[in-house]
C-alpha cells in the first residue's frame, strides 16, 4: 500500500487538535489528486488526509462528514433535493465584482483558458489585496455553499452573489479554483466516488487500528475488507446517502466499519439505488445466459420506476430512479397505497412501476401520458392521468431487510403482505415457464397488453438477491421494438447545438450527444443527432436548452473531435433518449475510445426517443455500456455470417 509512504504528505497545511480544519488543506489534497492520474495514489493521498481529518475533526466534530460531502461535490443526500450547479453568469458576474475586473474581460479569458475555476485564480492573482482576511475553513466554506443552493425567491441572485464574493474575498492559491468549480458542480481533478469509498472505508480502518502492532499482512487484510464492507453499503444507499446526517460523524466513526454497516442499514425513508438490468437481443440469448437455471418473465411495464416507501409513523414516500422524492407529484399514490397494504404491515420498500391508466377502458397507456402530469404542487382533485402501481419486488419489511433473500421469497411475502385494488394497484404479471415458445408468447401478450417487453429475473439461488445499483445479468431486459437494433436505445447527454438552417435559425437544428466515462469523471462524444424533431420540439427544446451554453466553449470534462465543433457547448444536464439501427468505429465520436479500439464508438442514424427527465448527466449511458452493445453486435454478426441463426 503506497499509503505508509504518503501518509505526511498531503498538504502543508496543520491544524491544532478542536480547531476546523482549514479549507487550505483539503484543496492541497485535490492538487495532489490533480497531478496524477493513478488510481492508488489518488486513493492514498486522500485516505492519508481523511485519516487526518478523522483524527482530528473540529470541534463540532463534524468535519470529516463536510470533507467527504466536498469532494462529491454536495451537500446533502441528493434525495432531499438541496444541489450544487449555480448558472456560469452568476458566477462570472461574483468573480468580477470581486476582482474588479469586468464582465467582458472574464468572459473572454474564459474563451482563451476554458476554465472558470483557473480564471477566476489568475484574476484573483492579480489584484493587490490591502488587508489579510481570515483564512477559509471546512465548516464555514460548507456553510456558505448551502446557504447559496438553498436561496430561492426574488432577491436570491443578490444573495448568491454576496455569498460568494464572502467565499472568494478570503481565498488564496487554489482556493479560489476550487471553490469556483465547487459552485459550478464539478471538481474536475478525476476523483471517482469509487476511489473516495475505498479511501474512506480505509480511513475508517486506519483511526481504529490506531498504533496497534499488527501482525504481517494483517493491516492489508482487515483494509480489504473494511472496503469491501463500505463499497457493499454504498451500492445500496450511495455515498452521500451513507453519511446522511443522521449517521453523523460519530457513527462513521464510532465502531469502526461495523459501527457504519450498521448506521447504514436500508431504513424506510432513505432511498437505495434501484437495481437495473442488462439489455439483450433475442429469447435465444436469454435462454443461453439463464440455462438450466430457474427465472421468471415478467412484464415490463412503460412508465416511470417508483420505489415506494412506508415509514413506521405510516408517512407513504416515494422516489423516483435517481432517487429523488416524488411524492409531491403523486399524491393520488400516497393516498391509495394503504389501501393495498395488509394491516399486518408496519413498514415496507416496494419496488414498482408507476404506468398511466385509462380508468375507463381499463387499459395502460403509453408512457407519453405520464409526463403530461405536472410535477410540483400537484392537488390530487386536479390530476387527470391516473396512475396505476405494478410491484414487482418487496425490499425490505417490518423492519427487515429482504435484500439477501432469494427473488422468489421475496415475491412470496410481497404477495402476502399487500392485495391488488382494481385500477390501482396490481402485481406484476409474471410467468416461469421457460420455454422459448412460451417466452415468446408472453413477450407477445405483454405487447398486446401495452407493455414494453419483459424483464426476466432469476428467482431462486444466490443469483436472485436485490443488487442495488447494479447492472445485474441476473435481470435481463428484452424489449420488443428493439429486437432488430442494438437491444436497447442509449440515455446520452447533449452536449453540444447546431443552429438550423432555413426556417429554423431562431432554435437549434442538431445536437451533439455523449456518454459518460464515470471513473474519468469525462463525457465522450457519440453522435449527431438531427432528424425526427418536429418545429414545435425543436422551439422546445431551445428553451430547455439555451440557458445551458456555455460562454467558455466547450468544457474540459468533453472528450471530443475539435476539428469539426459544434455551434454552442452546453453544460451537460439534459439527457436524450435515443435508438440506433448500429454502432460503428468512428474518428470522429470518443465513446469508449480505447475500449474496443483506438478509436471511438459512434450510434449510426440515431432516433430521438424522448428526454430522460428521471436521468441525470451521471446516469447517462456509461462507455463501457456503448462498448458492451458494440461487441454483442459484433458477436451477432459473426453468428449470422456463420448461420448460427438468432430468434
Ligand atoms: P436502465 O434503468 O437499465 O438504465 P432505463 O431506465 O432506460 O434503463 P429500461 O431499460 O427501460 O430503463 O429498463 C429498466 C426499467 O424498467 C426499470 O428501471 C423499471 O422502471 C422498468 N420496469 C418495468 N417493469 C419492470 C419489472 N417487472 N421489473 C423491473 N423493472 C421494470
Amino acid at each position: 500500500l503506497a499509503l505508509s509512504s504518503s501518509a505526511n504528505s498531503t498538504g502543508k497545511s496543520e491544524w491544532k487538535k478542536g480547531d476546523p480544519v482549514p479549507y487550505s488543506a483539503l484543496t492541497d489534497c485535490f492538487e495532489q489528486i490533480d497531478k496524477t492520474t493513478k488510481r492508488t495514489l489518488i486513493s492514498s493521498y486522500l485516505t492519508s488526509f481523511l485519516l487526518k481529518v478523522a483524527l482530528n475533526p473540529g470541534k463540532d466534530g463534524g468535519d470529516l462528514l463536510r470533507v467527504v460531502y466536498l469532494c462529491i461535490n454536495r451537500l446533502c443526500p441528493d434525495y432531499m433535493g438541496i444541489e450544487l450547479g449555480i448558472g456560469e453568469s452568476l458566477i462570472i458576474k461574483a468573480i468580477a465584482q470581486c476582482t474588479g475586473r469586468s464582465v467582458q474581460q472574464i468572459k473572454t479569458d474564459l474563451r482563451t483558458v476554458g476554465d472558470l475555476g483557473l480564471v477566476a485564480e489568475q484574476s484573483r492573482g492579480k489584484q493587490k489585496t490591502l488587508f489579510k482576511s481570515a483564512p477559509l475553513t471546512v465548516p464555514f466554506v460548507f456553510k456558505c455553499l448551502t446557504d447559496i443552493a438553498k436561496a430561492s425567491g426574488n432577491a436570491s441572485q443578490a444573495r448568491k452573489v454576496g455569498i460568494i464574493q464572502k467565499l472568494l474575498t478570503p481565498c488564496t492559491g487554489s482556493e479560489t479554483k476550487f471553490i469556483v468549480r465547487s459552485l459550478e458542480g464539478k471538481l474536475r481533478i478525476g476523483l471517482a466516488e469509487k476511489t473516495l469509498v475505498t479511501a474512506l472505508a480505509h480511513a475508517i480502518v486506519l483511526k481504529e487500528v490506531g498504533s496497534k502492532k499488527l501482525p504481517e499482512g494483517k493491516l492489508a487484510d482487515i483494509l480489504a475488507k473494511g472496503a469491501e464492507a463500505v463499497k457493499a453499503v454504498y451500492r445500496q444507499v450511495q455515498l452521500s446517502n451513507i453519511i446522511h446526517n443522521r449517521y453523523s460523524d460519530s457513527s462513521l466513526l464510532k465502531g469502526g466499519i461495523e459501527g457504519l454497516k450498521e448506521a447504514c442499514k436500508l431504513t424506510p425513508g432513505v432511498p437505495l439505488k434501484p437495481m437495473l438490468a442488462k439489455p439483450t437481443k433475442a429469447i435465444g440469448e436469454v435462454l443461453d445466459r439463464f440455462e438450466g437455471k430457474e427465472f421468471t418473465c415478467e412484464y415490463k411495464y412503460d412508465g416511470e420506476r417508483a420505489q415506494i416507501h412506508m415509514l413506521e409513523d405510516g408517512q407513504i414516500v416515494v422516489f423516483s430512479r435517481n432517487s429523488e422524492n416524488m411524492s409531491a407529484k403523486y399524491p393520488d399514490l400516497v393516498e391509495s397505497i394503504p389501501r393495498c397494504v395488509d394491516k399486518s404491515v408496519k413498514t415496507f420498500v416496494i419496488d414498482t412501476e408507476a404506468v398511466a391508466y385509462d380508468i375507463q377502458e381499463k387499459k395502460l397507456l403509453p408512457f407519453q401520458q405520464l409526463t403530461t402530469r405536472k410535477r410540483k404542487d400537484v392537488r390530487t382533485e386536479d390530476i387527470t392521468v391516473r396512475v396505476h402501481i405494478f410491484a414487482f419486488d418487496l425490499l425490505y419489511l417490518n423492519g427487515e431487510s429482504l435484500l439477501q433473500k432469494e427473488l422468489v421469497e421475496r415475491r412470496r411475502l410481497l404477495q402476502e403482505s399487500f392485495h391488488p385494488v382494481e385500477g390501482e394497484f396490481a402485481f406484476a404479471e409474471s410467468s416461469d415457464g421457460s420455454s422459448s415458445e412460451q417466452i415468446a408468447e408472453f413477450l407477445d401478450e405483454s405487447i398486446k397488453d401495452g407493455c414494453e417487453g419483459l424483464m426476466v429475473k432469476r428467482l431462486t439461488s444466490a443469483d436472485s438477491t436485490y443488487e442495488p445499483s447494479r447492472r445485474s445479468i441476473n435481470w435481463l431486459k428484452l424489449k420488443k421494438d428493439y429486437l432488430a437494433g442494438v437491444g436497447d436505445s442509449c440515455d446520452l447527454v447533449v452536449v453540444g447545438g447546431y443552429y438550423g438552417k432555413g426556417k429554423r435559425t431562431n432554435t437549434y437544428g442538431a445536437f451533439l450527444l455523449a456518454c459518460y466515462d464515470a471513473d474519468a469523471e469525462q463525457f465522450q462524444t457519440a453522435c449527431k443527432i438531427g432528424t425526427g424533431f418536429s418545429d414545435q420540439m425543436l422551439q422546445d427544446l431551445y428553451n430547455l436548452l439555451s440557458p445551458l451554453e456555455l460562454a467558455s466553449g466547450k468544457r474540459s470534462d468533453i472528450q471530443a473531435d475539435m476539428s469539426k465543433p459544434p455551434d454552442v457547448w452546453f453544460e451537460p444536464k439534459v439527457v436524450f433518449e435515443v435508438l440506433t439501427a448500429d454502432l460503428t468505429l468512428s474518428p470522429i465520436y470518443m465513446a469508449a475510445q480505447g475500449l474496443v479500439d483506438e478509436r471511438g464508438i459512434s450510434l449510426r442514424f440515431p432516433r430521438f426517443i424522448r428526454i430522460r427527465e428521471d436521468k441525470d448527466a451521471d446516469d447517462a449511458t456509461t462507455s463501457e455500456q456503448i462498448a458492451e452493445f458494440y461487441e454483442a453486435q459484433a458477436l451477432a454478426s459473426k453468428g449470422n455470417r456463420g448461420g448460427g441463426g438468432n430468434d
